[in-house]
């Protein structure tokens, strides 16, 4: 065992959960802080062997957690939200300290969400199997077969969140899953790896293997005993992901990284829109499904841009483990150094900085709320996702040109508008992407379609489509009245 990780009080363990029990590994990588560069411990790196144990684990638990029915197999997962609960406060402290998210968003948002993540498909999957299709030839019996071993990798800004959100329909439609946590925040998901043991979910049925992506999670995606992987991160992980699996012809579904528009039209009401604005600015800016791109029309955008640069002047950058920060550090120095390079290229290009621009002096890992304009629709800045506090001010004339500017980039993930209900909607209608709020942002219901298009992702997460994904479906088709072979028959 490596020696365990101290935070807020509470023990983390640094190694693997495979088969319902801690592997240690004697290769392990260093684990910092991106509040203060604290060195946070060591934590155990996936080797083959390691891999190979979860993966044989996963399949030896298949047939005995497969052939549980949805009802038999909810008491588990009930047990497994209420242990999450019993750690509420632990996996606040944690993820806070190792993710640098928003203490304040682990508390009321986070956290509660995880639990529901697993609670509520335990509960929807119960009517999973009772959907016959009635025709007037026969019964359609459409069965929701679990698909087998799962692969679940999720990235550094949200992992307990977007954990448990692929894992609570994994394990809820009967399949065993196996866990490759964030390399920069693995802490939250190892304590969950403790709520699974204390729920008494059976050996195998969800394992932990922590590691690099690019040898540890090359390695599971890559095995062809997978049934799925479910993946959330960046397009280039992704297109390696896919052609992993695709050479086994695994599916994948795959929840990418975003560039959306939030749209100001000119009949928005100006204060709302700014006050939602500046929320884009929380976790440092590193939300895949934020607004990113502001797309304001012309005759509104100086009052806009007032009224959001007075919203940004009052937010609290600092600490996150502390309640009242509004914005906290980035994961990483070679990120920090990323955001920092695209404010550079832009301003060396000629554009404008309507505000912040430089590292903030609360911390190293620390960039002020920045906002670019005089920007071209090509600009790289435009055009790639910065994941840091860093969005972009382009103005428009009419709907043509918005909606010209909305769809001109290759991600298609989200987007904000504001305007007239009426009006706001009939642009939405034409952004492409996988959802849109209407002044609004980031209302969620975990029965609602999620995902995005084009380069944001292939497949949808959320109620019957995580069923769908993590199923075989399978139709029992059973004839109304007696079947007499005959050729002529269609
Ligand atoms: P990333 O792609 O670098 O890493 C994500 C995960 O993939 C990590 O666990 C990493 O170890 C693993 N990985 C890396 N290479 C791999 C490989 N070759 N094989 C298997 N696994 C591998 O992404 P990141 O930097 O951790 O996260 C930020 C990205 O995630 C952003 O693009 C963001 O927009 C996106 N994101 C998307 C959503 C969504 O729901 N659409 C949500 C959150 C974040």
């Amino acid at each position: 065992m490596n020696t365990p990780i101290e935070i807020a009080g509470a023990t983390v363990s640094p190694d693997h959960f495979i088969n319902g029990k801690r592997v240690a590994s004697a290769d392990t990588f260093e684990l910092h802080s991106p509040i203060d560069q604290a060195l946070l411990g060591r934590i155990s790196e996936g080797r083959p062997e390691h891999v190979e144990a979860a993966i044989q684990a996963a399949e030896a638990a298949f047939p005995a957690w497969s052939a549980l029915s949805a009802a038999e197999r909810k008491p588990y997962l009930d047990r497994f939200a209420e242990e999450i609960g019993k750690r509420a406060e632990t996996l606040c402290q944690v993820e806070s300290r190792d993710a640098g998210v928003l203490l304040s968003r682990m508390r009321h948002g986070v956290v509660p969400r995880a639990m529901l993540n697993i609670s509520w498909f335990a509960e929807h999957a119960l009517d999973l199997q009772n959907r016959p299709i009635e025709t007037e030839q026969a019964q359609h019996l459409v069965r929701h077969a679990p698909a087998g071993v799962v692969v679940i990798i999720t990235p550094w800004n949200a992992p307990l969140m977007l954990s448990t959100w692929k894992l609570g329909p994994a394990l809820a439609a009967g399949n065993t899953c196996i866990l490759k946590p964030p390399e920069w925040a693995p802490l939250s998901c190892s304590l969950l790896a403790d709520a699974a043991q204390a729920a008494g979910l059976p050996p195998g049925v969800f394992n932990v293997v922590q590691g690099a992506g690019a040898t540890t999670g090359a390695q599971l995606v890559a095995d062809p005993r997978l049934a799925r992987v479910s993946f959330t991160g960046s397009v280039p992980t992704a297109k390696l992901i896919a052609q992993a699996a695709g050479a086994n012809l695994v599916p994948c579904s795959l929840e990418l990284g975003g560039k959306s528009p939030f749209i100001v039209l000119e009949d928005a009401d100006i204060d709302n829109a700014a006050r939602t604005g500046a929320l884009m600015y929380r976790n440092a800016g590193q939300v895949c499904l934020a607004g990113t791109r502001f797309l304001v029309h012309e005759r509104v955008a100086e009052a806009f841009t007032a009224a959001m640069k007075a919203q940004v002047e009052q937010l609290k950058v600092g600490d996150p483990r502390e309640e009242s920060t509004e914005v906290g550090p980035i994961i990483h120095p070679r990120q920090v150094g990323r955001v920092a390079g695209f404010v550079e290229r832009a301003v060396a290009g000629g554009a404008k900085l309507l505000w912040g621009g430089q590292r903030h002096a609360f911390g190293a890992q620390y960039f002020q709320p920045t906002m670019v304009s005089g920007l071209k629709q090509s600009d790289e800045i435009v055009q790639n996702e910065v994941f840091g506090p860093v969005l972009t001010l382009q103005t428009f004339a009419d709907d043509e040109q918005l909606i010209a500017m909305a769809n001109g980039t290759d991600y298609g993930l989200g987007g904000v508008c504001y305007g007239e209900t009426g009006h706001a909607t009939a642009v939405a209608e034409r952004v492409r992407t996988g959802f849109i709020w209407i002044n609004s942002f980031g209302i969620r219901d975990l029965a609602a379609p999620f995902g995005g298009i084009k380069r944001s992702g292939v497949g949808r997460e959320g109620g019957d489509w995580s069923f769908e994904f993590f199923c075989d479906v399978k139709d029992i088709v059973v004839p109304k009245k007696p079947f007499r072979a005959s050729f002529s028959q269609r």
